[in-house]
């Protein structure tokens, strides 16, 4: 079972793939402020229990954490420690999470080793942002080491760094004002991640997507759908 749990909501813009943050664009829509960071009614979910005294999430849940902000944002830290400490309770369920913060990754976690259901995944949307968070973040002593190239906004060459990833996943940018995806940059990761054996996912096309010089608008729904579909070996 897949839950989603967003134990605070509310960021900050970092670099260019937080330009149209669906975050932000929802929060928008009513007359809400993305920037105020706040913790949530259901800070505490994976530990709840129910009458009888059982964890309300059974054994084996996977929690999708931090989709309404990002887990290593700075006013979270006084809260941070309690989410860990659900974490290692919570031993018999996975947690993952994406940031774009990995130099916050060290300072806010005492022991990385001691939360083996944790992935911790880097998004990282361009060059300049593969150039700058991959050192940190595959420097750091991880058990899943995933790339997060969504939105993405450009060619991106892995060589420096490939050796060291475990799992590579690229996606397009939703919404209407979504920037152009080509699929020559996706196909182009493939092949960097199929020469060096690394596991590689084609997440989303995104709203407006090039294949063979040809733009395409793809439905929302459609999107997740169709990249699937693009390689037959990629999961
Ligand atoms: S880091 Fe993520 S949640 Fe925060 S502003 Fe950027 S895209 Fe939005």
């Amino acid at each position: 079972m897949e839950v989603m749990y967003n134990c605070w909501h509310g960021c900050h813009k970092k670099s260019e793939g937080c330009a149209h943050c669906y975050v932000y664009r929802r929060d928008a829509s009513i007359g809400k402020d993305s920037s105020i960071v706040y913790k949530t009614t259901n800070f505490d979910l994976p530990v709840k229990k129910d009458r009888k005294g059982n964890y309300k999430y059974p054994s084996g849940t996977s929690f999708m954490m931090c989709f309404s902000s990002d887990f290593f944002i700075e006013e979270a830290d006084p809260w941070r420690k309690d989410v860990l400490s659900f974490i290692r309770e919570r031993k018999d369920c996975s947690f993952y999470c994406l940031t774009k913060r990995p130099e916050r990754i060290k300072a806010c976690m005492e022991d990385l080793d001691l939360y083996p259901n944790l992935t911790i995944a880097c998004t990282m949307e361009n060059q300049r942002r593969f150039d700058e968070r991959a050192p940190i973040y595959l420097s750091l002593p991880l058990n899943h080491k995933e790339v997060m190239i969504e939105p993405m906004l450009g060619k991106v060459d892995l060589s420096s760094h490939i050796h060291l990833i475990d799992r590579v996943v690229v996606g397009g940018e939703s919404g209407e004002e979504a920037r152009v995806l080509n699929f020559d940059w996706v196909k182009d990761v493939r092949e960097q991640c199929k020469k060096a054996q690394v596991s590689f996912g084609f997440h989303q096309t995104g709203a407006r997507i090039i294949v063979d010089g040809k733009l395409y608008r793809i439905p929302r729904n459609r999107q997740h759908s169709q990249a699937r579909k693009a390689f037959k070996d990629q999961y």
